[in-house]
């Protein structure tokens, strides 16, 4: 499987987790729109919306919400890209959660620089 967030998920590919349940993982973007911009996704591998079981994409929503809860944001959007016209350039479905910048100061959660 050649899916850069599956191999994410088995932990092939680094990165900065946030939360992590049987079915659902979020973990901080690597190239983020503002501080603390996040991936929630669920485990089950598929491209678009309509490829994910129902009670995978409950379980994301409902991460999405604890995640902004626990970075203490009030303004932010949540994302979700399908298809390249629409923008989707990784083909297993996410949501981005996309703090607003002026909401995020202080969150101390930063990608690492390279
Ligand atoms: P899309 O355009 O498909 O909705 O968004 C894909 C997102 O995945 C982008 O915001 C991009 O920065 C992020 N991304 C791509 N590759 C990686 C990676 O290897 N690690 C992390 N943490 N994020 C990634």
């Amino acid at each position: 499987m050649s899916c850069i967030f599956c191999k994410i998920i088995k932990g092939e590919i680094p990165s900065l987790k946030l939360f992590e349940s049987e079915k659902t993982l979020a973990f901080l973007d690597i190239g983020p729109l503002s501080k603390g911009h996040s991936l929630i996704i669920p485990k089950f591998h598929g491209a678009k919306l309509h490829d994910i079981p129902d009670d995978q994409l409950a379980e994301v929503l409902s991460v999405t919400k604890k995640i902004a809860l626990a970075q203490g944001v009030q303004n932010y959007n949540i994302l979700q890209n399908n298809g390249r016209i629409a923008h989707q350039e990784v083909d297993h479905v996410h949501f981005h959660l996309i703090p607003k910048p002026n909401e995020t100061e202080g969150l101390g959660i930063t990608w690492p620089t390279k």
